[in-house]
């Protein structure tokens, strides 16, 4: 798409309509809007694609347990099998191993961050992605891969929670008690636990007595509405009216399907997301093929250092996320050519503001070259800066509009009014309904005992949550003080590179794996970061909780702590290393080659064996 010119941007004037969007939108209650599917709304997490099948509780034994089975807990269990860790168990309460994988099926499902860089261990385990963008599926089919590929099936629990996990100081092992009954005993435990675990659904008034059918995107009930998610048309809302809450990353997928196959389809809108072009295209076998050894690895560094601001001679994966940085880092570069210029942070923030002017202008602009009904097509332009949402990149959404049975009810940033038990009230008008989607999101800002859905309690009967009670505490985003032998398979306070997430994972698992490989070579029974070694990582994180985009006017949502002032704790929450993901991943990898694991005890009986 070609790039608007500046001149034709009233840079101003856009600032003044982005406040008066944002003010539109901003609540008093902010993360308490949302209600948790417990009580009379458990049903929304029952699992509909596996029947539960009853087993004895387990008492035993094991050198790993992996707490969740999602691409974080994958590639943790994978770099431990091949540190020669085998004994590992992935306890997770889905039926089977891919975490959001698993969970979200919904119709038109994908990744929007390109395969050969998010589906991870592609060479380890041979597999060519088919497109530039996999289609849920085939990411699916990944996780199943990894954990056939590295024997990670073995010895796994599926359809198990964790409902409790504490250390015992005694024997130096944690104890996991889960909804099975189940008593484990771990000498290590990983979480993967995941930021986008639990579903939230949204507090409208009325919520509770809708009559009709309803369920949240990430249990699809394809029973109900027919079809599957391998693109089977939803055959069985041929006569029904369909309501769906929610236009973020998940709506925008599900809609095209939704609009081709109801008989009516009324989308409720509170805020549009931002739509560029995906542009997707099949993968080239001979290219592939060409790859070198080792060629994931680059392109993922590639990736990350491009996407951060960074430079490299080539752009190898090419989509919307290294062009939002690369725009504003040539932005930035032509401002430093320009005669007199003093540079300053102030000068970053314009290029920055500038270069998003432009990329917002274009959407908005292709907006209009793709929905026919002129109201629709405005009520559709997002009026903020792109990265105050999640971006979202498709060939489909927009043109879902133009399907005579799809009808976008814009509620302008006010949201339902309320639900009955016929359907759904916008602005005094009431919609009636068949079947109501929530595509409504997950558990972010939440505290950690109640995204996680389990307490974990640490030495001398320490919680997790009342450790992180003002935000969380880590040392490199992986090991909590007075939580021996635990390790966080995360992003915060690590690289915390939003854009890729299994890149993340794949770090960290590496890490991980090598530090336990260590302990057992050693004959250490406890790893712990000292608290000296956390708060020094602490205090260098200090300079990096910017709060960046709280300072844009940003439209609520969960990127911005719905609008809320980031307080102490959202941004220790949001952290990350202070010289960006890639420094991140460099220093890694030099302090878990280095061999002395500074800041890091391993002990045996009590003493010191290793590290520290
Ligand atoms: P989000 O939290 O992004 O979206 C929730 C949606 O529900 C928003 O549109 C929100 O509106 C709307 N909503 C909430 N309450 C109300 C209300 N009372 N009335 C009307 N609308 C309401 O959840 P998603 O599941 O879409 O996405 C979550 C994340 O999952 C993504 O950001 C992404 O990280 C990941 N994901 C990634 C995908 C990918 O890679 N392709 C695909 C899907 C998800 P408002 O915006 O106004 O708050």
């Amino acid at each position: 798409m070609p790039s608007t010119p500046t001149k034709t941007i009233d840079h101003e004037a856009l600032r003044v309509k982005y406040r008066a969007e944002r003010d539109k939108r901003l609540r008093e209650d902010g993360n308490e809007q949302y209600i948790e599917p417990t009580g009379r709304f458990a049903h929304f997490l029952d699992d509909p694609y596996v029947e539960r099948v009853e087993r004895e509780p387990l008492r035993d034994e094991v050198t790993v347990a992996i707490i969740g089975g999602g691409f974080a807990g994958l590639v943790t269990g994978a770099r431990l099998k091949e540190a020669g860790v085998e004994d590992v168990r992935i306890i997770e309460g889905g039926g089977d191993v891919g975490g959001a994988w698993y969970w979200n099926r919904y119709p038109g499902a994908m990744c929007d961050t390109a395969a050969m860089i998010y589906l991870p261990l592609l060479e380890e385990t041979g597999h060519m992605p088919s497109m530039k963008y996999t289609k849920a599926p085939e990411i699916y089919g990944q996780a199943k891969r990894i954990a056939t590929t590295f024997g990670l099936y073995d010895n796994a629990l599926f359809s198990t929670e964790v409902t409790n996990l504490e250390w015992e100081a005694t024997s130096s092992r944690w104890v996991i008690h889960t909804n099975r009954g189940d008593e484990i005993r771990a000498r290590f435990v990983t979480m993967g636990t995941g930021p986008l675990h639990r579903p939230k659904l949204p507090g409208i008034p009325g919520i509770e007595t809708f009559a009709g059918h309803s369920f949240h995107t990430s249990r699809w009930d394809y029973d109900y509405t027919g079809g599957s998610y391998e693109g089977d048309p939803l055959v069985n809302l041929a006569d029904k009216k369909v309501g769906i809450i929610g236009t973020g990353a998940t709506g925008i997928q599900c809609i095209p399907q939704l609009a081709k196959d109801s008989q009516e389809l009324y989308v409720f809108q509170r805020t549009p997301s931002s739509i560029d072009v995906r542009n997707n295209v099949p993968i080239d076998p001979d290219e592939f093929a060409a790859l070198g050894e080792g060629w994931q690895q680059k392109w993922l560094t590639n990736f990350a250092t491009l996407q951060t601001g960074g430079f490299a001679d080539e752009d190898l994966v090419k989509d919307g996320w290294t062009d939002i940085a690369k725009r504003i880092r040539d932005k930035i570069m032509a401002k430093m050519g320009e005669p007199g210029l003093v540079f300053s942070a102030d000068t970053i923030q314009e290029a920055f503001g500038e270069s998003d002017d432009e990329k917002m202008e274009e959407i908005r602009a292709r907006v209009d070259t793709i929905v026919k009904d002129p109201a629709t097509a405005e009520a559709l332009k997002p009026w903020y800066r792109q990265l105050c949402k999640r971006p979202c990149f498709h060939d489909e959404y927009l043109q879902a509009y133009n399907e005579p049975s799809a009808h976008l009810v814009d509620t302008d940033g006010k949201g339902v009014e309320r639900i009955d038990e016929t359907g759904v009230w916008v602005n005094g008008v009431h919609y009636e309904l068949d079947c109501l989607i929530f595509a409504s999101g997950f558990e972010v800002g939440t505290d950690y005992a109640r995204r996680s859905g389990f307490e974990t309690i640490g030495r001398d009967g320490i919680t997790l949550s009342k450790r992180w009670d003002d935000g969380m505490q880590s040392l490199h985003g992986i090991h909590v003080h007075g939580f021996p032998n635990m390790f966080v398979v995360g992003l915060s306070q690590g690289a915390n590179l939003i854009s890729n997430i299994t890149h993340n994972h794949v770090e960290s698992g590496r890490t991980i794996a090598t530090m336990i490989a260590h302990a057992l070579e050693v004959g250490a029974d406890e790893i712990e970061c000292t608290d000296e070694a956390e708060q020094k990582w602490m205090a260098a994180l200090d300079n990096n909780m910017g709060a960046f985009l709280g300072n844009l006017d940003c439209t609520p949502g969960y990127y911005n702590n719905e609008g809320k002032p980031m307080g102490k704790r959202e941004k220790l929450n949001s952290a990350g290393y202070p010289g960006g993901p890639v420094a991140y991943f460099t220093y890694i990898d030099g302090w878990r080659n280095a061999g002395d694991f500074k800041g890091v005890e391993f002990r045996a009986n009590g003493a010191v064996v290793s590290g520290g």
